[in-house]
């Protein structure tokens, strides 16, 4: 073990780049002026914790610019004593360099700062897209950068601004949503870690974003990729419009409004079938995308890493049957192609050699090695990491805070999504009598998926948090609780049921659907597992509603599940989707400490054959549509504290007599709409109260339309509007879900 203690950095001694009182382009210049190429073939290396942590000797021998923890790389014991520790030991090795050019350690914090034991786990991004809020998907980010970066990391692989299109992928639950839109306001994320203007980037709480996976990820076709890849890692087939529409909409958010100090591309492919060409192009190598899109036309001024071992994977058929990866014609193509800095966890050094001779015969040129490390230098500078390399002693108590914990809860309470609740069913009496039931109501690890504390994350994983179960005898100490994972035990006395059901947890690939664990399963899982409910859990779910006069169901979730058949017989369901760690939140709205008020992020579809299904689509009837959501608050609160020149408390409380009565005929006279209609165009209504009006008719026109016998189209028209207001045209919102509204 090396116990070497870090050194304290020099002080500038006459060198303009170790001055803090320079502008980072000066530091840049001087310091690149100084650099060998082999300083900076260091610089654009990234190595793997368990490659150097034998031998962090290493870390200066290869001058390398960057680590990395690969999902559940960790220290032992993984405490957050312990990544300071380990960060500061490869940092010393960095500094021991001639130019003592500090590392950069980089980690996927994708939802809480998921490797290390004791940080706050919040919900993956699918259900912040549910929230629609992008103030708290801002603080969860903030919150993830304090706890990242008190462990002495400043660099995070997040967010995944991927636009899922497809829910068979398994990284469905890395996206916020399936409407670029919703996906490029959630790019507050970038905000929430590197402060809004990168202003925190050198504060004790900020750290660099990645925006991943650029681009297209999300929308690869089924049966386009090759091997076990056909979503995960496939071929996005598209034409440059739409791709710039759908795909690039986030990145372009990213970079010009948040200003993203990093990216990631992707390891899909993009075929411009509408070119008749025909021919995917890896994105890895596809200089037209990074280069001239990205970093020219959109004018990304920090740097691109590429994803784990991505280069492998590049197309080279000048290499030798059998020479190892990466080959010297993939190391050419990635970095010709506009990458900066290479995730080689395993094979640095060859990286290394091979760049050189790529550089020496005059393959890749000097300036692009320049470029590349003028863009990770900027980085650097803007993160203070000369002036402060190593993690500071006294943060600890930032991973797993209180109040990150409580800001936990509340994101899970705001992402669920009520999709059905007959008789309300829900909320749940303070003193009700609940029979509980289902593999994942007492199971943390479940609730938080994949990327915690493992790559894949595991079902049963101990970490501090609460289950549903402990949340509901934490939020309702009255109520009386049966608990039965399997509904074995008799239910004498309960009158309501609750099932927690749903997906064990998974990263990349298919997921983990009742199937292997992944596509490098041996044998390989060919095909994706359906998003139909296991067995064990169906039979759960059949077992508690016939049983008991109410049921509730909640399904813990990457991704919808289908549930059709089955959805007569429940009375209330509930999207939970990952919700992390904290299952006191999800417990709140069971109980109505909170209200309900997520909408779904995705289409929730009707039969298997429907996926993939979007909104949008032509021929559209899932089971329930995109932005679907019911509420158990009264939509006046909203209203209410909107302020400013806002004629919505009229439309409120003309709305209001029939809205939570199922059976109750909405007043829906001429008076409603024309006040809705002069809300919405009225010159003094301001934003927020134009956005209150579209909240309150939404709320109506979606009671309406879950009142017996509505006709689909009605769930439809505000499945537009919704799409409507999210792409700016509250005009048109307003007039759709009118239409609903007056019927
Ligand atoms: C994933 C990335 C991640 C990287 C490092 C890859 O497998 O695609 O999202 O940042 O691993 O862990």
């Amino acid at each position: 073990t090396v116990t070497r203690q870090p050194v304290v950095i020099i002080d500038a001694n006459g060198l303009p780049y170790l001055d803090a009182g320079l502008g980072v382009e000066r530091r840049v210049a001087d310091l690149l002026g100084r650099m060998s190429l082999a300083d900076k073939i260091g610089q654009m290396t990234q190595a793997e914790r368990a490659a150097v942590a034998k031998d962090p000797s290493l870390v200066a021998q290869w001058r390398l610019g960057s680590v990395l923890s690969g999902g559940g790389s960790v220290p032992t014991p993984n405490t957050p004593a312990a990544w300071v520790q380990l960060v500061n030991t490869l940092q010393s090795y960095a500094l021991s360099t001639p130019l003592q050019i500090p590392m950069i350690y980089g980690i996927d914090a994708v939802h809480g700062h998921g490797n290390v034991s004791g940080a706050t786990i919040f919900p993956h991004n699918v259900g912040l897209g549910a929230s629609r809020d992008p103030a708290l998907v801002q603080d969860v980010y903030h919150a993830t950068a304090a706890e990242v970066r008190a462990t002495g990391i400043p660099w995070n692989f997040a967010p995944c601004l991927c636009v899922s299109r497809d829910e068979r992928w398994g990284r469905a639950y890395e996206s916020f949503a399936e409407d670029p839109a919703l996906v490029a306001r959630m790019a507050t994320a970038v905000d929430g870690l590197q402060g809004p203007g990168r202003s925190r980037l050198a504060a004790p709480d900020g750290v660099l974003a990645t925006a991943k996976h650029y681009a297209g990820d999300g929308d690869t076709e089924y049966g386009t990729g090759s091997g076990n890849y056909t979503i995960d890692q496939g071929v996005t087939v598209t034409d440059r419009a739409d791709f710039a529409r759908v795909d690039l909409a986030p990145f372009r958010a990213a970079v010009r409004e948040h200003g993203v100090g990093s990216v990631m591309p992707s390891f899909s492919s993009v075929d411009w079938t509408a070119d008749g060409v025909g021919n995917p192009v890896k994105m890895h190598a596809n200089r037209e995308l990074i280069t001239g899109v990205l970093k020219r036309d959109i004018g990304l001024d920090g740097f691109l890493v590429s994803d784990w071992e991505a280069i492998h994977q590049l197309p080279d058929p000048a290499a030798p049957a059998g020479e190892p990866k990466p080959t010297a014609g993939q190391v050419r193509a990635g970095v010709n192609a506009g990458t900066d800095m290479f995730m080689e966890p395993h094979t640095a050094a060859r990286f290394q050699q091979l760049l050189r001779d790529e550089v020496t015969a005059g393959r890749v040129s000097t300036a692009r090695i320049d470029d590349a490390v003028r863009r990770i230098l900027r980085a650097k500078f803007a993160l203070g990491l000369f002036e402060h390399p190593y993690a500071p002693a006294d943060r600890l108590g930032e991973v797993g805070s209180a109040a990150h914990r409580a800001l936990a809860r509340r994101a899970a309470a705001q992402s669920q999504v009520l999709l059905k609740n007959r008789g309300h069913a829900l909320p749940l009496r303070p003193d009700a009598r609940i029979y509980l039931a289902g593999r994942t109501a007492d199971d943390i690890g479940n609730q938080a998926g994949g990327w915690t504390l493992d790559w894949q994350g595991r079902s049963g994983a101990a970490f501090a948090g609460t289950t549903i179960l402990a949340g509901i005898r934490e939020v309702a100490p009255r109520a009386t609780v049966t608990f039965s994972a399997d509904a074995s035990a008799p239910t004498a006395g309960a009158d309501i049921g609750v099932v927690v059901v749903g997906e064990t947890p998974y990263a990349e690939g298919y997921g983990d659907v009742g199937g292997p664990a992944c596509t490098w399963c041996t044998p390989p899982q060919a095909e994706p597992k359906s998003l139909s409910l296991q067995p064990g859990d169906r039979a759960v779910v059949d077992k508690v509603c016939a049983a008991l006069p109410t049921c509730v169901v909640l399904l813990v979730s990457g991704r919808p599940q289908l549930v059709t058949d089955q959805l007569g017989d429940i009375d209330a369901l509930v999207a939970s989707w990952l919700p992390g760690g904290e299952g006191a939140g999800v417990a709140d709205v069971l109980f109505g400490r909170r209200p309900f008020t997520g909408r779904l992020p995705m289409t929730w579809p009707r039969t298997a054959d429907q996926v993939p299904i979007n909104v949008g689509d032509t021929d559209y009837r899932p089971l329930f549509p995109y932005g679907w959501g019911l509420r158990t608050d009264p939509g006046r609160d909203r209203v209410a504290s909107a302020g400013g020149a806002n004629p919505a408390p009229t439309l409120a409380a003309l709305l209001a007599p029939g809205r939570w009565q199922p059976d109750a005929t909405l007043r829906a006279d001429a008076d409603t709409v024309d006040v809705a209609r002069r809300a919405l165009t009225a010159p003094g209504t301001t934003a927020a109260g134009r956005d209150a009006v579209l909240s309150v008719l939404r709320d109506a026109a979606q009671a309406r339309a879950e009142a017996g016998g509505a006709p689909p189209r009605w769930a439809a028209l505000i499945a537009d509007a919704d799409h409507a207001e999210a792409t700016g045209a509250p005009g048109r919102s307003g007039a759709l879900l009118a239409q609903v509204i007056t019927g």
